[in-house]
């Protein structure tokens, strides 16, 4: 048989990305190419009493269906950490989620037709776009520079681009540049969003990894409308397995969230949200994020120490303040898929993710994604003295 697929899985396409990162698992190599928190600072012991408590609550409350918005104890929860966050909510703004991915699929889902624009930063996050693409959008990829999202070329593709629903934006330590979104430039973008009927899809998993610099303040707490949706995330503060994130959004949007929420898998995991909860309320979240920050501080400064001493002078690699990931700049002609393949993989044992597919309008070859968390200080070095060598062999 061939399958009549219904039109928007023309847009459901596995990518070649996702077939060279999957040679990058072989344990011989170094990975510098996932996302993945370091697994020596899961909060394993912690985890293993929340959880042997949580299933013996009575009346097997944490192994029953729970409200498909979520534990209300937890939306409580996340509803005082972003108060203190200083975006001032209430439990009942809260949607529980499985995962921020799941945000950025809903969000897709509930305001873009077919054809309509989403507007990302230049390069994002591909697991967005993965999310988005079945809701059959065009994009409008709009550059970056230091400050984040370039406002001024934003206000220009807007006048011009009637049909922009959404634009969706990573404010802190973005993936895959580890750049942050001004405080001026979030004010534009609400302004903008404003003047355009924009919904604003803010993602932060990476919020609390901060290493310097200032607390900024989310696009959530300058929503004059109600047009933002704010996605955030355990993930990478606790444990990307719990699979548990949140959206904070007006009411009108919320309504219709929780509704897709019932549609797409009834309720977020009972066991995971109970344990989130109950690691919130018998531990202290901000000291254990204390650690992940000065751990993943010193794993950027190595990496970029090592970058700065084995890679050749014409590769740049952002300084980010916080997060997960350094963004590299090879000279111009270099193709990074092709290096990958060729070169890192089976000669240096190194694998990055080539920057290309991270661009959702017009690729661009000569841009790396480096990850530091994942790796301890001496792969680090190991992995980036390699690389270098390879790449001033290959120079
Ligand atoms: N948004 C961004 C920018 C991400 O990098 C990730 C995961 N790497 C996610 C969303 C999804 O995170 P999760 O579903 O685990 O909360």
């Amino acid at each position: 048989m061939t399958p009549r697929f219904a039109a928007r899985m023309a847009r459901v396409e596995p990518n070649a990305i996702g077939e060279l990162l999957a040679l990058g698992a072989d344990p011989a190599i170094i990975s510098f190419g996932g996302g993945y928190p370091d697994p020596t600072l899961f909060p394993a012991e912690e985890l293993e009493a929340v959880f042997s408590e949580i299933i013996r609550a009575p009346g097997g409350l944490a192994m029953q269906y729970a409200p498909s918005d979520g534990l209300p104890r937890l939306r409580e929860q996340v509803a005082s950490l972003m108060t203190a966050d200083g975006t001032p909510c209430g439990a009942e703004d809260v949607l529980i989620l499985q995962g921020s991915q799941q945000g950025l699929d809903f969000a897709a889902k509930m305001m873009v037709n077919p054809g309509d624009v989403i507007v990302t930063e230049d390069p994002t996050f591909l697991g967005a776009r993965i999310a988005f693409d079945p809701s059959e959008p065009a994009y409008a990829a709009i550059p970056m520079d230091a400050e984040g999202m370039r406002m001024d070329i934003l206000e220009e593709v807007l006048r011009e681009t009637p049909h922009a629903r959404m634009v969706y934006t990573i404010p802190e330590f973005q993936n895959p540049t580890g750049v942050t979104l001004s405080v001026e430039r979030r004010r534009r973008l609400i302004e903008l969003a404003n003047a355009h009927d924009l919904i604003v899809l803010e993602d932060t998993p990476y919020r609390q990894i901060r290493f310097e610099g200032s607390h900024l303040p989310t696009l959530k707490s300058m929503d004059t409308e109600g047009r933002v949706i704010h996605l955030g995330s355990f993930s990478k503060v606790l444990v990307p397995g719990l699979r548990v994130g949140w959206a904070v959004a007006s009411r009108p949007l919320l309504d219709k969230l929780k509704l897709l929420k019932v549609a797409a898998d009834t309720q977020t995991s009972t066991l995971n949200m109970a344990a989130a909860s109950l690691f919130l309320d018998r531990y202290d979240l901000s000291e254990h994020v204390a650690k992940l920050r000065a751990a993943y501080r010193r794993k950027k400064d190595v990496m970029l120490d090592a970058m700065r001493r084995h890679f050749p002078q014409e590769v740049s690699a952002t300084d980010p303040d916080g997060g997960l990931f350094t963004w590299a700049t090879f000279p111009d002609g270099f193709d990074a898929t092709a290096f990958m393949r060729d070169v890192a993989l089976p000669e240096a044992r190194v694998a990055y993710v080539p920057g290309g597919s991270f661009f959702p309008v017009t690729e661009r070859p000569n841009f790396a994604r480096f990850n530091y968390s994942a790796q301890s200080e001496a792969r680090i070095e190991e992995g980036i003295a390699a690389l270098g060598a390879a790449l001033k062999a290959h120079a």
